[in-house]
């Protein structure tokens, strides 16, 4: 047993020099959705297998970095607030250091070992989710951490955009990017990610809810707060007053729909007053927005006791169990980090106020990636036209030899794809999809055509539709005739679900519950030589980063004219 720990400590402190010696360029790859940084995680591996490197050659290391929602295997810690569950297992956390019953999952020892045991491997090791979850379940350990461990000396990271883009998503999960190489795919999301990441919203119901609980807090453990503590509190309260206030001058004039500067605002608050980097240092610290919480939950519950009691805070308490704290702190903590590139957004509607401080230009935050990383890809299939790309994207100041653009052929040469526009259907009518044109004669006639191509093309064919309301519209036509009977003849029929329309019992058979499951089902029919439709809509789910490839899509059809949202 001591030779087997003498072996292992020298193993470790091998690792840790080679560590030190050794300092590797990572490619950092992000896209938008984890079942897109899956996908990629299986190529790289079919890639691996078919060229296989040289023995001497140091072993690829590739790891998918998420969060808590999709890595936490502990049960009593899920929540649909990511924000809670990291709060939770910080508390979990500081329980374990206090000595007391923490997160059964979280033994260091074991994931140090488990990070040795992946860096040390003679083969290629890919750790995208599902393998995380499996080891953690395997071995009893926190798949999260065990995550961010082998992170460490990995050669490529899959993460999600916004894990790159945010800063302080970065810092939380020790991510450097100097000298690496950064990779966004789905490149046509990128300037969206970054507005949407900037973004943060905060209600007027949640700053009075906010400033309600933080009364009672002080009010219920003023005798045993410090000092300091104290102070920090009276100030965190006295920053949602004046916020609050703001907000009820504003409205009581009428002023609603006002657009300000982040320094405007914090002027007409009087928050610039406040050292707010000390507030938000304060309230991130003290995870004040779960203590909060908690007491909101046990209010609500001696409620329950007590109805008359309580009856004049009602609905504040039902709301505060969703949580408005985060939102509050979250608010406060994006405004002391935003830059001049941000705007404050005041809007009114049914009487209820709301804050939005949003990101004007996104330049300012890719130039802070560019100025780390050595370079940066923007790499998708639908990226052109990029001359607006660029103006939004790229500091003003960059030359013009610091960007190169490459755009490859198709990887379908010209005799293998023909592209069809299809004017009119089997009978001579017109395939015209106008809003006003959209007839059942049309249905019948767009059905029909299918039809047709579904006699011709092998395999997969996979149709777009506008919306999910015409795509219902027309199924449903085609079921009352004798279209659908047809085409199902020739090839099994699958129907995208979407997320807000029910489809008729008749039609919800071609359903499935998840995407995964849908796309499963309708590539086993066509392995299986039954040949498939599948029938889906433009801009949903599986219009974007679903890999249908070779049989899976020997034929698209769209139809009508797809417009942006
Ligand atoms: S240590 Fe891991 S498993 Fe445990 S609560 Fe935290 S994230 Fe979840």
């Amino acid at each position: 047993a001591k030779r087997l720990q003498q072996n292992k400590d020298s193993e470790i402190e091998a690792i840790e020099s080679w560590r030190q010696a050794v300092h590797r360029r990572k490619i950092v790859y992000c896209s938008r959705t984890h079942s897109q940084l899956q996908q990629v995680a299986k190529e790289m591996q079919t890639c691996i297998k078919a060229h296989p490197p040289a023995s001497k050659v140091r072993k690829l290391k590739i790891v998918s970095l998420a969060s808590r929602k999709e890595l936490c295997c502990n049960t009593s810690v899920q929540s649909e607030s990511l924000q809670a569950m990291n709060e939770a297992c910080a508390d979990l956390s500081d329980r374990k250091a206090a000595g007391k019953p923490g997160c059964p999952f979280q033994s260091s020892h074991k994931i140090e070992y488990e990070s040795l045991k992946f860096q040390l491997a003679e083969a290629e090791n890919i750790m995208d989710i599902e393998e995380l979850n499996n080891a953690g379940r395997k071995n009893a350990l926190c798949p999260y951490y065990l995550s961010r461990q082998t992170a460490v000396d990995a050669d490529v990271l899959l993460m999600p955009y916004q894990s790159v883009i945010s800063k302080s998503t970065r810092d939380s999960l020790g991510i450097d990017l100097n000298d690496s190489v950064i990779i966004f795919d789905e490149g046509h999301n990128i300037l969206d990610a970054f507005l949407d990441i900037g973004t943060q919203e905060l209600a007027y119901k949640d700053v009075r809810t906010f400033c309600l609980l933080l009364d009672m807090y002080i009010r219920r453990f003023e005798r045993r707060l410090k000092a300091t503590s104290f102070l920090a509190v009276k100030k965190l309260q006295k920053c949602a007053k004046f916020i609050m206030q703001w907000m009820d001058e504003k409205s009581e004039s009428g002023k609603c729909n006002i657009v300000a500067s982040a320094e405007t605002f914090a002027f007409e608050t009087k928050l610039d007053n406040m050292n707010m980097n000390e507030v938000v240092e304060f309230a991130k610290r003290t995870r004040i927005a779960q203590k909060l919480r908690g007491m909101a939950r046990k209010i609500s519950q001696e409620k329950e006791r007590d109805e008359a009691k309580l009856k004049s805070t009602d609905q504040t308490i039902n709301n505060s169990v969703k949580n408005p704290f985060h939102a509050f702190i979250g608010f406060i903590g994006a405004m002391v980090e935003v830059s001049s590139g941000y705007k404050l957004l005041f809007t009114e509607s049914n009487g209820e106020g709301c804050l939005r401080l949003v990101r004007a230009s996104v330049g300012d935050a890719f130039a802070s990636l560019l100025d780390d990383a050595k370079s940066v890809i923007i790499s998708g299939g639908t990226l052109t036209p990029v001359n607006d790309l660029k103006v939004r994207l790229l500091p003003k100041n960059i030359a013009d030899t610091s960007t190169l653009f490459i755009q490859c052929p198709h990887v379908i040469d010209d005799a293998g794809f023909l592209c069809l526009a299809v004017p009119s259907g089997p009978t001579g009518m017109q395939l015209n999809f106008k809003y006003k044109n959209r007839s059942v004669q049309l249905q019948q006639e767009c059905g029909r055509a299918i039809l047709n191509f579904s006699r011709l093309i092998p395999d997969g064919i996979v149709v777009f539709f506008p919306s999910f309301k015409y795509l219902e519209t027309c199924l449903s036509q085609w079921k009352e005739s004798d279209v659908m009977s047809a085409m199902e003849v020739k090839k099994a029929i699958f129907i995208e679900s979407s997320p807000s329309l029910q489809f008729p019992p008749s039609l919800k058979r071609y359903q499935s519950k998840s995407v995964g499951d849908l796309i499963a089902k309708y590539t086993l029919a066509i392995t299986s030589k039954r040949g498939a439709i599948l029938f889906a809509v433009a801009g949903a789910k599986l219009s974007e980063g679903v890999n249908f490839r070779d049989g899976l899509a020997r034929g698209v059809i769209v139809v009508g004219l797809p417009f942006p949202s």
